[in-house]
């Protein structure tokens, strides 16, 4: 293993970046005064790091020479997206080399046939959106970060967002995979088959692999027929039986016909009120608001969606709804669940989480979380919010106007609950840098201990994404 502290690799850094100026072209590395200030950290609150340079290949290839070469000199290499991240992940090491995506961009071909696009690594979510659209087929992925995310980096995270209810994680739209190894072996699985058992299903290692075991070149991302109508309703509850009540009678009357289901604590709504521009969806004051969401492929859909809320009238489940009755009401309503990107400016600086608990402990989980955050933290402010249908809670919590943030005492009591409520550290974001020092309250030694024995097998090393989820 090469000693890859700061002193060592920038003694051997300047000789691996000469020949990658060389291999590459000088427009591929960038160094010293050249380096972008965006390429020095993620979305996380890590703060900036100086790589010793950034280097943006343009095709496979030299994403899979720079691997090599950095293998060959005991260079630290960290792959960068579109740097969205919010668990450090790709934030670069010092002394190491920031490996971006950035040049690597474009639909390569969409196969109307078998349904798939060919797409490259660097390309934002938002343009494969687009260009599914533009082919007359849906790209279902969608994540508040679209316009600048990149499909590598959606895939090292197994992003999920929105829709997973109705369309799974990104890992159950990649068919086919091309990664650059870490000793710069360019390893192509480019399938497009949706039935395909021959042998190890090797894509899976890489997805959500968080950029440490191989690189993303290309993939083949599954296309779906485009939804022709889309149905919501806002809905105001008085107890989180009666949302899981919802939940349940949505499942049974719309099926698969259902593509969200939001829940958003009381707590939340007000602080989204506040950091909201938009009106408010939906009058009164309710313990949880639920965001239900459908999208229908037939014109008898919307029939099936309007039915199902006459139905609910009859049972005591729902204080209050709105229903929308244009694209334009269907956004306000996501406005206010989308809100949380702008907490920000009404909180301050905070702490964000996106954990996982089983769905029926939720609520116990947030009436726990939020007694103890309150109790040892004075005038702490904590808001819950989350796809619970996934099982899936997001956390904000800070102390507004203290001079500095709890940030350790405000992760000891979220993780650790979660922890007690057999939950995940992790739903969607990743581990990277922030949750490593948690990893043992979400997975036993064994676990860990395949995951080293798998990284030491592909990465003998050490030199892809270092320190970053073990
Ligand atoms: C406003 C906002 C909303 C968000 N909403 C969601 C959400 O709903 N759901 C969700 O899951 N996430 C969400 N995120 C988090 C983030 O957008 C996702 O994790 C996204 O998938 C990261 O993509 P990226 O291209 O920005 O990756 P980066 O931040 O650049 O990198 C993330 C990780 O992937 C690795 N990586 C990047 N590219 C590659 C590659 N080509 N090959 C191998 N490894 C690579 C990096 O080393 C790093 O470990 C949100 C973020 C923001 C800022």
């Amino acid at each position: 293993m090469p000693d890859l502290s700061v002193k060592a690799q920038t003694d051997r850094g300047a000789t691996a970046v000469s020949r990658l100026r060389d291999l590459l072209g000088a427009e591929s590395v960038l160094s010293g005064e050249d380096i972008p200030i965006r390429n020095l950290q993620d979305w996380s609150t890590l703060g900036p790091t100086a790589p010793i340079a950034v280097v943006r290949p343009a095709d496979s290839q030299g994403v899979a020479t720079t691997l090599r070469v950095a293998a060959e000199h005991g260079i630290a290499v960290v792959p960068q997206g579109g740097l969205t991240g919010l668990a450090g992940g790709a934030r670069p090491i010092e002394g190491g080399l920031a490996l971006s995506l950035e040049r690597l961009v474009g639909i390569e071909e969409i196969d109307a046939a078998a349904g798939t696009m060919t797409i490259r690594a660097g390309t934002t979510l938002q343009a494969a959106q687009e260009a599914a659209e533009a082919a007359g087929f849906f790209f279902p992925l969608d994540l508040g970060s679209r316009g600048s995310c990149s499909i590598g980096g959606n895939i090292a995270t197994n992003a999920g967002g929105n829709r997973v209810i109705r369309y799974g994680m990104a890992r159950e739209m990649v068919l086919g995979l091309e990664v650059a190894l870490p000793d710069g072996t360019l390893l192509s699985s480019m399938n497009k088959m949706l039935k395909n058992n021959v042998g190890y299903d090797l894509k899976q290692l890489f997805i959500g692999s968080e950029g440490t075991l191989g690189v993303v070149t290309r993939a083949v991302m599954r296309l779906y027929p485009p939804p022709s109508s889309t149905m919501a309703a806002l809905c105001g509850v008085s107890s989180y039986e009666a949302a899981l009540a919802l939940l349940a009678s949505a499942r049974t009357a719309l099926g698969p016909l259902l593509s969200a289901f939001e829940v958003m604590w009381d707590d939340y709504w007000m602080v989204a009120m506040r950091a909201s521009k938009a009106r408010r969806p939906l009058s009164g004051r309710h313990a949880y608001y639920v965001l239900v969401e459908a999208q229908g492929s037939a014109a008898s859909d919307e029939g099936k969606f309007d039915a199902w809320l006459e139905n609910l009238a009859e049972r005591p489940l729902v204080d209050d709804a709105a229903v929308a009755r244009s694209i334009g009401d269907v956004k306000a309503f996501w406005a206010a669940r989308d809100a949380a990107a702008e907490f920000r400016q009404v909180l301050g600086p905070h702490a964000s989480f996106d954990i996982g608990l089983p769905v029926a402990a939720m609520d116990a989980y947030a009436q726990a979380c939020r007694r103890e955050l309150t109790t040892r933290i004075p005038g702490c402010v904590s808001v819950f919010y989350g796809h619970i249908a996934d099982g899936n809670m997001h956390i904000i919590a800070c102390a507004p106007g203290a001079p500095v943030q709890p940030l350790d005492e405000i992760d000891e009591i979220v993780y650790r609950l979660v922890g007690e409520y057999s939950g995940a550290i992790s739903a969607e974001h990743g581990v990277g840098l922030k949750k490593k020092p948690f990893l043992s309250v979400s997975r036993n030694p064994r676990e860990v201990a395949l995951m080293r024995t798998i990284k030491q097998a592909i990465d003998p090393k050490g030199t892809l994404n270092p320190g970053k989820v073990l």
